[in-house]
């Protein structure tokens, strides 16, 4: 593909995680010169940032794991494989649904790796702090990194920043929350070492643990049922997201007082099960974070908005870019996640205009910022399905450029 002259890139894609290294490595195949920008240090988003350390999305419901996304994504789970992880399907204990378990080191490393070798360019410490624009397009960007800001210019660009926020600073107006304005909630996965992996945990322990912890603990839990746990490939530290937080708004404040919490709940957690849960008697806190996990938070304007009702009824369409096949997965109520099972033949068909901005020709959305109302966000925000929606509109917006 010819580099128009005026544009410094072809695609700019603001985000990595997966959605913005899906969109990359689509536009990347499609012959684009692709700058992907991201402020951590690290690719990954989510589950590199925040603990979450399973990919979901990738297969349907069902007592086999049927594949319901690939693409670009096999080139990221055959580099995780490469790095000891198997990538294969695992059948979570609690909700029975399919997933691939992650390390974050791994996983930081695979993508390093894919985006390198498919001629992705990468900064890294680097935040999208502005954009300028005309009535229909966007023009370039602002970045801001170690090195000062800067603008850099690109034919079509890919908000996969999970918050939205290249939508944002187009002046772009966000909803913020579900219809009601209520967020989903906000968790805090974290890592446990020196568990004695001879001994079953015994989750009746940990939930009569904590409640007795609740009647006087400065955290207490939202969850009744001992939270999710599993062991985490190569190390087998323990992943146990426990921790489940509502979020009155996005402010700073309310984040910084979240960030507060989840530490000290983490401390305090680990401490509760080292005295009463058998096992636990050596284990300590190996990490939280680097930031809390955020379901959700501002959803900028498409095209389309993907309903829950095309999901519970499998929704097939001749515009299908990706398929959605994680059940709906409600976080409304912190600790009291309500699961809803896609219909139809186990996949809901994602279209296009759920990728597009409203008026805005040459802007994407990947990941969890694309179309959609309440109940069809509480699936397609997963990292499979993120995969799949960022290949897309990584691929769309190189065509746009192409033309
Ligand atoms: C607690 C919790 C548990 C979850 N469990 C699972 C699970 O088990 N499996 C699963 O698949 N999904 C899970 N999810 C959902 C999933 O993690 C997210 O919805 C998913 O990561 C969305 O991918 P994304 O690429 O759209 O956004 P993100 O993963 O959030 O990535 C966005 C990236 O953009 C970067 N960014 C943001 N703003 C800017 C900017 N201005 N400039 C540059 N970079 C920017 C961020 O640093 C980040 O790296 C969970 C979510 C939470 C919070």
């Amino acid at each position: 593909m010819a580099r128009k002259p005026e544009s410094d890139y072809d695609v700019i894609v603001a985000g990595g995680g997966a959605g913005g290294v899906g969109a990359a490595l689509g536009a990347a195949a499609e012959g684009a010169r692709v700058l992907l920008v991201e402020k951590y240090g690290f690719l990954g988003g989510a589950a590199t940032n925040a603990q979450v350390l399973a990919y979901c999305g990738f297969f349907q419901q069902g007592p086999e794991p049927v594949r319901a996304v690939g693409g670009v994504a096999d080139h990221v789970l055959d580099e995780l494989r490469t790095l000891g992880l198997d990538c294969a399907p695992f059948r979570s204990p609690t909700t029975s649904n399919w997933i691939i378990l992650l390390e974050p080191e791994a996983v930081k490393l695979a993508l390093d790796r894919v985006l390198t070798n498919h001629d992705v360019d990468v900064l890294l410490h680097t935040r999208v702090a502005a954009v300028s624009r005309t009535a229909e397009r966007l023009q370039s960007v602002t970045l801001a990194g170690m090195d000062g800001r800067r603008r850099v210019a690109a034919e079509a660009f890919v908000d996969a920043t999970g918050d939205a926020n290249l939508a944002m600073l187009a002046g772009l107006e966000c909803r913020v929350g579900g219809a009601d304005g209520r967020l989903q909630a906000i968790s805090a996965p974290i890592r446990i070492g020196g568990r004695d992996r001879s001994v079953p945990i015994d989750r009746q322990a940990i939930i009569d643990a904590f409640e007795r912890y609740n009647e006087a603990g400065a955290y207490p839990v939202a969850r009744p049922d001992g939270g999710i746990y599993t062991d985490v490939p190569i190390s087998g530290d323990m992943w146990w997201m426990m921790f489940d937080h509502a979020l009155p708004d996005l402010s700073s404040a309310s984040f910084t007082a979240a960030e507060q919490a989840a530490r000290a709940a983490a401390h305090d957690y680990v401490a509760v099960l080292r005295r009463h849960v058998p096992g636990f008697e050596n284990a300590y806190l190996i990490q939280t974070g680097p930031q809390i996990g955020i379901r959700e938070s501002r959803h900028p304007p498409a095209r389309y908005k993907l309903t829950g009702e095309d999901l519970l009824t499998g929704r097939r369409r001749s515009d299908a870019v990706a398929r959605a096949a994680w059940p709906i997965e409600d976080h409304s109520v912190a600790g009291k996640p309500v699961y809803r099972s896609i219909g139809g033949a186990g996949f809901a068909d994602i279209p296009l205009d759920c990728l597009r901005a409203e008026a805005i020709d040459n802007l994407f959305y990947a990941g969890r910022t694309i179309g959609a109302d309440d109940m069809a966000y509480a699936s397609i925000r997963v990292m499979g399905t993120a995969f799949a929606t960022g290949e897309a509109a990584g691929r769309y917006a190189a065509k746009l450029t192409a033309a």
